[in-house]
């Protein structure tokens, strides 16, 4: 997955006889009543840039240029995190859980609705087989009950390791993050997408939230902590991010 850098964008569009066209990031640019000029990049990959009233073109250009690696690297990690599209809920569809594939099996039944896997299959029982909502309720509520147990798990065994308390744990659908920490509350929320992940990575994830109880920022003292008790926490990473 390729997307022309920014940097390259501001360039190229200089060089107006070149006629290749690029995929370019939208950029909106709003003049307000600010002080200085501002960039923003949402989880759509649109770049809002806030300028002054009245700044000038060479202004905004200027900080688009100097902003384009961040601006670059903002954009990839929103593609990265968004779903590529949305499920459809019907037979053959894949699943992953665990870090496994599952093709989606839609069986109609009269009495009671669930989830089971099996045989290869993650097989959703439905009433009526072309409720949408209904088969995705479903399925979140059995990917939750699994991710409960999985996530808990990996809790239970890094624990030990940073002695401390943990007040609340939450499972939450997060669009950016896989999961976030509070240190001085004890909270930990975790991404419901981690169940779509090997088990090492959601270890990875778990016990990077829980050091953040021991330290809170992305301190040297952070990350010699992981390196000490998770030594191959990168390869871990990498393949969260596949
Ligand atoms: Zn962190």
């Amino acid at each position: 997955m390729t997307r022309k850098g920014a940097a390259t964008l501001v360039a190229e569009k200089k060089k107006q006889n070149n006629a290749t066209k690029v995929a370019s990031p939208k950029i909106e640019i709003v003049r307000k009543d600010v002080k200085h000029i501002n960039l923003k990049v949402k989880p759509s990959g649109e770049v809002i840039l806030t300028a002054p009233t009245d700044s000038n073109k060479r202004d905004i250009e200027y900080v688009l240029k100097k902003r384009a690696d961040w601006i670059d690297k903002k954009i990839a990690f929103f593609d990265a995190h968004r779903d590529v599209h949305e499920k459809e809920y019907v037979s053959g569809e894949n699943f992953c859980y665990l870090g496994r594939n599952y093709r989606l099996k839609v069986i109609e039944c009269r009495d009671l609705e669930g989830v089971k896997l099996r045989r290869g299959y993650l097989q959703v029982f439905v009433k009526d087989t072309a409720n949408y909502e209904k088969k995705q309720r479903l399925i979140k509520a059995w990917q939750t009950q699994k991710a409960k147990r999985h996530f808990q798990k990996a809790i239970e065994k890094y624990k030990p390791i940073v002695k401390q308390e943990i007040e609340t744990v939450r499972i939450r659908e997060m669009k950016t993050r896989w999961g976030s920490c509070n240190p001085s509350k004890g909270y930990i929320n975790l991404n419901l997408k981690l169940i779509e992940k090997p088990t090492e990575c959601i270890e990875y994830v778990v016990f990077h939230e829980l050091a953040h109880l021991v330290h809170a920022d992305h301190s040297v003292k952070f990350y010699n902590y992981l390196n000490l008790f998770m030594p191959d926490w990168k390869k871990r990473k990498i393949r969260l991010e596949k």
